[in-house]
């Protein structure tokens, strides 16, 4: 929830699949390589620069032209023709300086390069639309902004993400899953603070009503001017590019007084913009029918773990570490959305909540992934206007850029857990959070940033956030939520022991006595200790309460402080917890995008449309195809149909007669990473989707080896070797 010396060998973690990489990167022209806008590349400065001395020596030259016109008694023609030619020279001078600046900004990502992602993502979304991968939900009647349907191969995808998390988190670290209820009183989440805190920052159009959020106007503002204002200064640029780099760190007046500054209205109509104010992203409702009971949609899963921390805890036999997980739907009223997938209004979570001790925070497989190395975005390199970098995780934890080894081992795992699903690693970083993005209590925070279409995306937000949730359903439900650490042997420790005197605290302060014995019940150690010393010393002290907003003169005979000795046979404690939460649709989104790619048909009068889904995630692993109409090859495919069925391999029969190339493109469009074609009664073909190419299989093999290559035990490359390759006698032509 956002409210806002060891030496490692480094493995590498290939991605299986180059050559979708290699058509991505085509589609997107070397732009994509632009990540987070650097502070300012040094030949956009130079450019910038150069253009702004070019544009003030246009309009000294100017000035000239104007003073020897206006010269009294007129200056001579022939002066007045040298000045204009050579304004006219300066002003071809800036022209040209401003082409280059507009080529440089081009090659930057910034400008030629926006509009070949734009349109990389409409052929990504025309495909998933007409696929029916997701569909605007109420889509006859219009729809609704931010909310969508997974049609089928959408929902295979979804179900083959969720049951990869289940194996690679649950399954793997023997995780507690539970399954709350959406609909959530209000008092859990007032406790959590959801209902006073989760908010974004709107500003309305002043005449028409229009909402939008404020930290996007800003972002949108700087990006236009840096694409398009070429007039920009060096030093205004490099301030955009920083604001665009601070924004989620900025405080509500920082951002009210930047869009003051830059003089921002209304996107669409101009019009001058309220003050920002906050907006409570949650759906409100009441629960059952007398309209007593506020309840919400829940913003987020957690909240149902940790209101059952006292049984999970029990469950797993008292003992910590451990962790617990929750799959479901999140709901969240944003103000405006927008990229698709990306911010919608009602989304599926999935997130663990790993309760640890917090006083060891260490982990005992972080060996297993502190070796990976991959693009890390530390704090300090964000404000210094640098780029993420790879690094060592291990590494990372023990200089201390990444806060413990348990936030460490999580971070680890999701890099695997993303990569293996076919996120490409080189659009891939963690990001660390700002100070002021990260919650005061928490102790650090990461994101999964995956790059697609529209930037760089938190996907997975990885926080270490303390004993701040538990802390605060203890106190407002009353019921402890805390964990025991039983000593071998009694152990003797010092309590600190305040005893106010009522007697003469009431008589000094009579209607006020009350709030000054809380205010020295609730003195820290140091506090008591030092009040201690001062009394014994000087008799009395002075001691300013809060609650009554002034200071009082303490007397000795008013309070006792002692440390006293005392046996303790446990440690009773707050347990921290560590939360990663994966945004499953944002993945899902991103996956699509670093899967797409198009090839040219054999003809090449087509361009034919790929997702290279790894088989795990594939939302059908196989197809297949009788290669001609007849009923012999219909039986066949029956037959190996109901072994594939029997191997419980998802596939897809396609008698329709259409040329085996058609029902390929057809296939290779949805994903599907196999396609066995039926041309004989004793063997037939597979062909695999990216490669094309095709190995000659008998019968009563063909789901053995379908099973072997998308259960992960082989890959393709393996089952190669060991049968012949057919030699194309139906390919992508018929
Ligand atoms: P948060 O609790 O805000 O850190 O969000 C947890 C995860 O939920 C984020 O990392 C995102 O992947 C995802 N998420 C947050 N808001 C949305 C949204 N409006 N639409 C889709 N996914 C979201």
């Amino acid at each position: 929830m956002r409210f806002r010396s060891l030496r490692f060998a480094t493995i590498s973690i290939s991605p299986a699949r180059p050559k979708t990489l290699l058509h991505l990167r085509r589609f997107l022209s070397s732009s994509i390589a632009a990540r987070i806008p650097p502070p300012m590349a040094a030949s956009e400065e130079s450019l910038r620069q150069a253009l702004a001395e070019k544009q003030s020596a246009v309009d000294a030259q100017a000035h000239a032209v104007r003073a020897l016109k206006a010269r009294p008694g007129g200056a001579a023609q022939a002066e007045i023709d040298a000045a204009v030619e050579a304004l006219k020279a300066l002003k071809v001078d800036a022209g040209a300086a401003a082409r280059r600046l507009q080529a440089a900004l081009s090659n930057n990502g910034d400008g030629a390069a926006a509009s070949s992602r734009e349109a990389f993502r409409q052929a990504v979304v025309n495909t998933l639309e007409r696929r029916l991968f997701y569909i605007p939900s109420f889509k006859i009647y219009r729809g609704v902004a931010g909310l969508y349907d997974y049609g089928p191969p959408g929902c295979a995808v979804k179900s083959n993400v969720l049951a990869f998390w289940r194996q690679h988190f649950v399954l793997e670290e023997n995780m507690l899953e539970v399954d709350c209820p959406c609909v959530t009183p209000e008092v859990v989440l007032k406790a959590s603070g959801h209902v006073e805190k989760f908010t974004d920052l709107m500003v309305k159009d002043e005449k028409t009503g229009t909402c939008y959020r404020a930290d996007h106007l800003l972002k949108d503002f700087c990006k236009e001017k840096l694409e398009k204002d070429l007039t920009l200064s060096p030093e205004k640029a490099a301030e955009l590019k920083h604001v665009i780099m601070v924004l989620d760190d900025l405080s509500a007046e920082e951002l009210g007084a930047k869009l003051k500054e830059y003089g921002i209205t209304a996107p669409d109509t101009k019009n001058p913009l309220s003050d920002l104010y906050p907006f409570n992203l949650m759906f409100q409702t009441s629960i059952g029918p007398s309209g007593l009971s506020p309840g919400y949609m829940r913003p987020e899963t957690a909240q149902g773990i940790f209101v059952n921390f006292k049984d999970l805890y029990y469950y797993n036999g008292n003992k910590l570490p451990f962790a617990a997980a929750q799959i479901g739907q999140a709901f969240r009223n944003e103000i405006s959305p927008r990229q698709g997938l990306l911010r919608v209004r009602e989304f599926t979570l999935a997130e663990i909540e790993h309760f640890v001790d917090p006083d060891d925070k260490s982990h005992p497989k972080f060996v297993d992934v502190a070796n990976l190395e991959f693009l890390m975005f530390p704090r300090e390199e964000q404000l210094a206007g640098k780029s993420a970098k790879p690094m060592i995780l291990g590494e990372a934890v023990l200089k201390g850029v990444v806060n413990n080894e348990t936030l460490g081992y999580f971070i680890g795992r999701v890099f695997l857990f993303l990569t293996w699903l076919g996120i490409d690693k080189d659009r891939l970083r963690f990001r660390q959070h700002l100070p002021n993005e990260m919650a005061h209590y928490a102790a650090d925070c990461w994101d999964a940033e995956i790059e697609c279409s529209y930037g760089w995306i938190e996907c997975v937000g990885i926080a270490d956030r303390s004993a701040y949730d538990l802390r605060a359903h203890s106190e407002k439900s009353g019921v402890p939520l805390v964990a025991h650490e039983k000593f071998p042997e009694p152990r003797e420790v010092e309590k600190l022991v305040i005893v106010p005197s009522k007697k003469e605290l009431g008589l000094a302060f009579k209607g006020s006595q009350k709030m000054v014995v809380e205010a020295l019940e609730a003195m820290s150690e140091k506090e008591a200790l030092e009040m201690k010393a001062t009394l014994e010393s000087k008799g009395e002290m002075d001691f300013h309460v809060c609650t009554l907003g002034k200071t009082v003169s303490i007397m000795k005979k008013m309070v006792s402080i002692s440390m006293d000795k005392k046996k303790e046979h446990q440690r009773v404690f707050t347990p921290s917890v560590i939360e990663p939460s994966f945004g499953i649709g944002r993945i899902i989104y991103c996956l699509f995008e670093h899967s797409f790619y198009t090839r040219q048909s054999k003809a090449e009068d087509e361009q034919l449309n790929v997702f290279s889904f790894p088989p795990l995630v594939a939302p059908i692993k196989c197809t297949v195809f009788p290669l001609i109409k007849t009923q012999k090859f219909d039986d066949v495919a029956k037959i190996i149909a109901k072994s594939l069925t029997a191997a419980g391999i998802s596939h897809i029969i396609d008698i329709t007669g259409t040329s085996i190339g058609k029902r390929y493109a057809r296939t290779d469009e949805i994903g599907v990473p196999f396609a066995i074609t039926v041309d004989s009664t004793t063997s037939v073909t597979i062909r695999e989707r990216d490669s094309k190419q095709q190995i000659r299989v008998s019968i009563d093999e063909v789901a053995s080896v379908v099973k072997e290559v998308t259960d992960g035990q082989s890959t393709w490359g393996d089952v190669m070797w060991r049968y012949p390759t057919h030699s194309a006698a139906h390919t992508e032509e018929e």
